[in-house]
């Protein structure tokens, strides 16, 4: 009975979650950790934490349905007008309304292989053509995007940083791929962890906003701002586009206790501080482990990083799973050596590191 692109889809396949894993191997659910699903390991900020306690008394009532105050902040803080921000219940409803909005069966959308999970799936939904654009190493080939363009080209979507790879392009080569791209196509430049970049890495899609309206940078605050359980994510783009998403999203697709929490949350300097400080290290600790076993791996942008374990990527999967430790094999993404762990918590990264160095004894 499904419509045409609808019927081959199959689900995003999210982290296995702690209890799932306890019940299906008796498990006590307190001994499992998850670095599956580039959570941020601190928890949530108390600045956080304190909005969605006051905003209880609230949930007899609708949300604000234009989300006024976050926008407020949100368009302080990036120096743009309330009028370009468009929210979204996380980035991936972002993701998905624009598809829905500027694309059709007619259309062709590109991306990049082992790019976001997301960009294939919605597009797939509206049944318009995906057009996979083979990586350069395991980053996006931009040149080679900007060459798959064709007439029927309608979106393309860039991460950067890229998930699950972490691999990331700097500003000069995402303005110089902008620059290729036509001003009637539009390109999506997914900034879900660009947090996490910092000092001369910095990469700001806003920025570029100016010179190319045919630009939309999409974020969220489900990843070093801590709320990925609230579902925050939002888009900037010119208030033209902006209008459009803003016709076609759910009226009250971000909830208050999300909202409130979200406008919080940018006060807290300090927590994404932290966040990227914790994950400086915890990168660093990864990297200097995998260097000594001997294990080759994908330097990283993001909160966490791909490893190449082996052609028995699965079997290590499933002995880190019975030790209690969850992290994601990425076969789907045509990665079947990789397994992908976000970055946790020191402890938590000792850890996964001896469950992994027990994991490929026991291969051998
Ligand atoms: N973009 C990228 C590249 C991601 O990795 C993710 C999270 N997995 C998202 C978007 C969506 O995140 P959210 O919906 O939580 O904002």
């Amino acid at each position: 009975l499904a419509v045409k692109g609808v019927q081959a889809l199959s689900p995003y396949q999210p982290g296995k979650p702690i209890d799932e894993l306890a019940r299906e191997l008796g498990l006590n659910p307190d001994n499992i950790i998850k670095l599956a699903s580039n959570e941020n390991p601190l928890g949530p900020s108390p600045k956080a934490l304190a909005a969605v306690r006051a905003g209880l008394d609230e949930l007899c009532r609708y949300p604000d349905g234009n989300g006024f105050e976050l926008k407020q902040a949100l368009a302080a803080r990036f120096g743009v007008e309330a009028s370009q921000i468009t929210l979204g219940n996380g980035s991936n409803d972002v993701l998905e309304v624009i598809t829905r909005c500027f694309a059709d069966q007619e259309s062709e959308v590109v991306f990049s292989q082992y790019a976001f999970a997301v960009y294939p799936l919605v597009t797939q939904a509206i049944a318009a053509t995906g057009v996979s654009v083979p990586a350069r190493g395991y980053g996006h080939d931009l040149d080679a995007m900007a060459a798959a363009i064709t007439d029927r080209t309608k979106l393309v979507f860039v991460a950067n940083p890229n998930n699950p790879t972490g691999t990331v392009h700097g500003a000069e080569a995402v303005e110089a791929f902008l620059e290729r791209i036509p001003a009637r196509v539009l390109v999506v430049l997914d900034e879900a962890y660009c947090e996490y970049l910092q000092g001369d890495g910095y990469v700001d899609g806003v920025a570029l906003l100016e010179h190319y309206p045919n630009l939309i940078v999409t974020r969220t605050f489900s990843k070093a701002w801590g709320l990925a359980s609230l579902r925050v994510g939002y888009s900037i783009s010119s208030a033209e586009i902006a209008n459009v998403l803003n016709r076609v999203r759910q009226p009250f697709n971000v909830n208050n206790l999300a909202l409130t929490a979200a406008a919080a949350v940018l006060d807290d300097e300090a927590y994404l501080q932290r966040s990227r400080d914790v994950n400086a290290e915890g990168m660093k600790q990864l990297e200097t482990a995998f260097d000594e076993m001997g294990l080759s791996y994908i330097p990283s942008a993001g909160n966490f990083i791909a490893v190449d374990v082996g052609e028995q990527a699965l079997d290590i999967n499933q002995s880190l799973l019975e030790q209690g430790v969850i992290v994601r094999p990425i076969a789907g993404y045509g990665m079947p050596r990789h397994l992908r762990v976000s970055i946790g918590l020191p402890e938590e990264n000792d850890r996964f590191i001896e469950s992994l160095a027990r994991a490929l004894d026991k291969r051998q």
